[in-house]
């Protein structure tokens, strides 16, 4: 068989051509390429298809840091079914962004019929991830956030980072895990009830808490100290971890830091919904008249302002109710 071995970090100096699917038999995976590289992967799916006029592979290629040629290709080859299955000859701009859309939050699941007081959870629990994602600093690009059930989530709020970033900041890291309770925090507040859905957060804000502590120094109590299985890698921290008492003490330690991160993040989230209740109820309202929208369509409704009529035509209801 014939092999690539593409030994750089710079797919975007290498041919296109040489890329070309199907032309080796094996290809060796580099890291993931950087924004010119991935444009230059699309550039080379899309000579199988024709674009419309308008179509910016520079735009459609930001928002997608850390996706390897591969992923750029399956979700090039999605949009073409679409247009396909619409007969379309040619991409729209519309057409990747619905694929990028089904790529990174799963494919929508519009028959599933649900309560009208399911939908108003979902409605306020993604409503208070979006607006954090507005309020906290140093947060991702809110892309859009939608009640229409996709993969095994009932509701999505996406934000994407709009550059390459190899590090995460400790500001960065506290303003993901606080929006990650926004769904929980708006729940308590509107419901004052919590429900399952908030699960999936709870297990990514803990992990990112933990690893805060354990793996990245950024624990003033616990310091620059690796804790956990790495610690076990080096003769120094093995012998620490057999010295029962001390680990446990650690262990105790590492658990009350986790856990003052993650109360601290509970309480951002809780308090700044407080403070920002009429965008939660204008969001959230919004969420349940037009089922999705966009980062700026937020922003807008945050500052007051009102959406432009919905055109049932153009934006047709997706969702069942009981
Ligand atoms: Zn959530």
């Amino acid at each position: 068989g014939v092999i690539l071995i593409a030994a750089t970090n710079r797919p975007d100096v290498l041919d296109p051509a040489l890329l070309r699917p199907g032309r080796f038999d094996r290809q060796v995976v580099v890291p993931p390429p950087d924004i010119r590289g991935r444009k230059m992967f699309r550039e080379v799916h899309c000579k199988r298809n024709a674009l419309a006029k308008g179509v910016d592979l520079e735009i459609l290629t930001q928002g997608t840091p850390g996706w390897t040629g591969a992923d750029l290709e399956n979700l090039d080859n999605e949009a073409a079914l679409m247009a396909a299955k619409e007969n379309k000859d040619v991409l729209a701009m519309s057409d990747f962004e619905n694929a990028k859309d089904k790529v990174l939050m799963g494919k929508e699941r519009r028959n599933m019929v649900q309560s009208p007081e399911d939908l108003k959870n979902t409605a306020y629990h993604e409503a208070g991830h979006a607006i954090l994602n507005l309020l906290l600093p140093e947060t991702d690009t809110l892309h859009k956030v939608t009640i229409i059930p996709r993969g095994r989530a009932l509701g999505v709020t996406m934000y994407l980072p709009e550059e390459d970033k190899n590090t995460l900041t400790r500001v960065e890291l506290e303003s993901k895990i606080a929006m990650a309770f926004g769904g929980r925090a708006a729940e308590l507040i509107i419901f004052n009830q919590v429900t399952t859905g908030a699960s999936n957060d709870i297990k990514q804000a803990t992990n990112m808490a933990r690893s805060m502590v354990c793996k990245w120094g950024m624990s003033d109590l616990i310091g620059p100290m690796a804790v956990g299985e790495q610690s076990q890698e080096v003769f120094i921290g093995r012998e620490w971890v057999a010295n029962k008492d001390h680990s446990e003490e650690k262990a105790r330690l590492v658990d009350a830091e986790v856990k003052r991160i993650i109360d601290t993040a509970m309480e951002t989230a809780d308090s700044l919904l407080r403070e920002h209740i009429e965008s939660l109820h204008r969001v959230a309202n919004a969420l349940l008249e037009r089922e999705t929208l966009t980062g700026d369509e937020v922003q807008r409704l945050m500052k007051g302002e009102t959406l432009p009529l919905l055109d049932l035509k153009t934006n047709p209801k997706k969702l069942k109710t009981t």
